[in-house]
């Protein structure tokens, strides 16, 4: 059976600061946290056993997941396993993407928003090495803040990298 999945774990806490987002610099306990992990790794451990379908996984977490480390450990692993056809995640590319190196560039795929008013400071840029390895597809959009974003020049980090927002 081809199975596309949506899954969406406890985790309601970003580290960015979006104006009009809910999660902004919100922090979970760490109680919260502890049933996000164990939520994803039974999720992991059972399309790990689903030998017999053929997954598609797509994470869309409340906030952002990939400062956690559970989510890129269990992006690497689903990657590698042969009945995932493709396994991403919606982020807003905060963290280091060095890990990407150990999944299958063939199979992760990585949906980034980019949001002008929060990467000035910390880069949102391949020249600035966050760029995800080199293989993996990737998919880009922007959150247009208006007394900040001024168009799609504000773009231009990650215009080579197939920005659609222009
Ligand atoms: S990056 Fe996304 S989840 Fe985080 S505060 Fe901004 S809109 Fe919310």
């Amino acid at each position: 059976m081809d199975l596309t999945i949506l899954y969406r774990g406890p985790l309601a806490s970003c580290d960015y600061d979006c104006p009009y987002c809910p999660f902004a610099k919100r922090r979970d306990s760490p109680e919260r946290l502890r049933a996000d992990r164990a939520a994803l790794e039974r999720f992991t451990a059972w399309a790990a056993e689903q030998t017999g379908d053929r997954l598609s996984v797509l994470f869309t977490p409340w906030g952002e997941g990939l400062v956690r480390s559970w989510y890129r450990r269990a992006l690497i692993e689903l990657s590698h396993l042969p009945q995932v056809e493709r396994v991403a995640i919606q982020t807003n590319l905060s963290c280091r993407t060095g890990w990407t190196a150990e999944a299958d560039p063939a199979t992760l795929a990585l949906w980034c928003t980019y949001h002008p008013d929060q990467t000035r400071t910390t880069g949102f840029s391949p020249s600035a090495g966050s760029w995800p390895r080199a293989g993996c597809v990737t998919a880009s959009a922007s959150w247009g803040c208006p007394p900040i974003w001024t168009g799609p020049a504000d773009c231009a980090p990650i215009s080579r990298a197939r920005c659609t927002c222009g």
